[in-house]
């Protein structure tokens, strides 16, 4: 597994804005916010892309959305709502080759969420 700049965050090799950690997952707080709330939950264990989760991290997925929905409870926008996004591969806009959810919040959000006009 190659490394990413989110692995050097999980071992603190580069500095991040934490806002929550557990034995299997960081969150810290997108550098580049797209709303008022922006924020990544991440799993410990390096996984590149959706295409790479296997039937082995079915719990490990599953509490990364636990984890999110913990820390917008804390937080305190859970009941006024929020978005959960992970992308996968170039055509979705994945840069970051480490799994990680995409929380936002903290403004009404448009759907669908792209600006370019759609071709069906
Ligand atoms: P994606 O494009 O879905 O792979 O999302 C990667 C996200 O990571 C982007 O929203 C970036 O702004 C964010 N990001 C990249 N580097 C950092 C960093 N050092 N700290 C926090 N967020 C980052």
């Amino acid at each position: 597994m190659s490394e990413t700049i989110f692995s050097k965050i999980i071992k603190r090799e580069i500095p991040a804005d934490i806002i929550y950690e557990d034995e299997f997952c960081l969150a810290f707080n997108d550098i580049n916010p797209q709303a008022p709330v922006h924020f990544l939950v991440i799993p410990k264990k390096s996984i590149a892309t959706i295409n790479d989760i296997e039937e082995q991290d079915r719990e490990l997925v599953g509490h990364l959305y636990i984890a999110a929905a913990k820390i917008a409870k804390e937080k305190g926008f859970a009941d006024d709502g929020y978005r959960v996004v992970m992308n996968c591969n170039e055509s979705a806009g994945q840069t970051v080759f480490h799994i990680h959810l995409h929380v936002l919040a903290g403004k009404p959000l448009g759907w669908p969420p792209y600006t370019d006009k759609l071709k069906v």
